[in-house]
């Protein structure tokens, strides 16, 4: 038995057609998992779907009223990319309610995952890069309301800026020093990333992510850390080391909120990062171990993951599991 527990529900599939997203991960991680013995039936737990108070905490009451009623112009469909739907429409509701389960477990827990979510392209007005409902922002806004949490940290490390998630806690930006580059002796590669960071409200944002890539509008996160094109294992690891360290210096999250991406994978059809299997492990190693350090419960959601092979994805995110055994499992 974990000592977290895993959120997830068959019906998080996304009836989207051949696309590709992958919308049958959810249900292969969830078979995997049982299947290698990493899990058991009973270290997971069902999600009731959102509520519509939970989506408009986060998002316009117009933008809902367009998508209960199937109303969304042919421009805001295509914006999205992927095809609506009223099923749809549930799975994300559903998402949205698997975060704030996963929230309230990890509050409780120290650490949980939503098998889904991380829809972090999601904006309160609209969606677009495959996300309609911003679940994590959904779970951080009812946290608070429900007094459970003041703060929370977002540390974003698919290969796309969380443009969505920038946006709604949008802090007031102020001049700031330089940030030390990272670690220095460390970092190999000849055009080293940028790093922007911003002040936060009481949500800090942290992205690290592919510049060269979606979203070509990036609005200001907390931090930002904009890698080149091709970054590998080890500088990868050093900046995600030094904006934990940056964030952590500047605030003092109630919740971290995982965006686990598996698209900074070196054979990630729309990724351009160079990150393997293992180096991949490692960046959530570090971010557990980060989080376990500083006492800071940990909500993990999976984001992306657009890999050659489906199954190279599959083992991406359910590395993530076996990253959180490793760091939360032994005493
Ligand atoms: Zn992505």
């Amino acid at each position: 038995m974990l000592p977290f527990k895993l959120v997830y529900s068959d019906d998080y599939f996304l009836p989207i057609g051949a696309h590709v997203f992958p919308a049958e991960k959810y249900q292969r991680i969830h078979k995997r998992l049982l299947e290698t013995g990493l899990a058991e039936a009973v270290d997971f737990v069902a999600p009731k779907p959102a509520s519509d108070r939970d989506i408009l905490l986060v998002h316009t009451p117009r933008y809902v009223q367009k998508l209960k009623t199937g109303t969304l112009s042919a421009r805001e469909e295509l914006e999205m990319e992927i095809p609506y739907s009223p099923e749809l429409v549930r799975a994300f509701w559903l998402a949205a309610g698997g975060s704030i389960l996963a929230a309230d477990q990890a509050l409780k827990d120290g650490a949980a995952f939503n098998i889904g979510g991380g829809f972090h392209h999601a904006f309160p007005d609209h969606g677009e890069g495959f996300c309609m409902i911003h679940d994590v922002a959904v779970a951080i806004r009812r946290m608070q309301c429900d007094d459970k949490i003041r703060t929370a940290m977002t540390v974003d490390c698919d290969v796309h800026q969380g443009n969505g998630t920038a946006a709604i806690f949008a802090g007031v930006r102020v001049p700031s020093a330089p940030l030390p580059s990272a670690g220095g002796s460390t970092i190999t590669t000849s055009s080293p990333a940028k790093i922007r960071s911003a002040h936060a409200g009481d949500v800090f944002t942290i992205s690290l992510h592919q510049e060269n890539n979606y979203p070509a509008w990036k609005p200001p996160s907390s931090i930002d850390v904009d890698l080149p094109d091709e970054i590998g294992d080890d500088d990868y690891l050093a900046w995600l080391d030094n904006a934990l360290s940056s964030g952590l210096r500047q605030f003092e999250p109630e919740l971290l909120c995982y965006i686990a991406g598996a698209d900074p994978y070196r054979e990630d059809q729309l990724g351009g990062l160079n990150l393997t299997i293992e180096g991949l492990k490692k960046r959530d190693e570090l971010v557990f171990r980060v989080a376990k350090a500083r006492g800071i419960p940990v909500m993990v959601t999976y984001a992306g993951g657009y890999a050659q092979k489906v199954e190279d994805t599959v083992t991406i995110h359910c590395n993530t599991v076996v990253a959180a055994k490793q760091v939360f499992g032994g005493k």
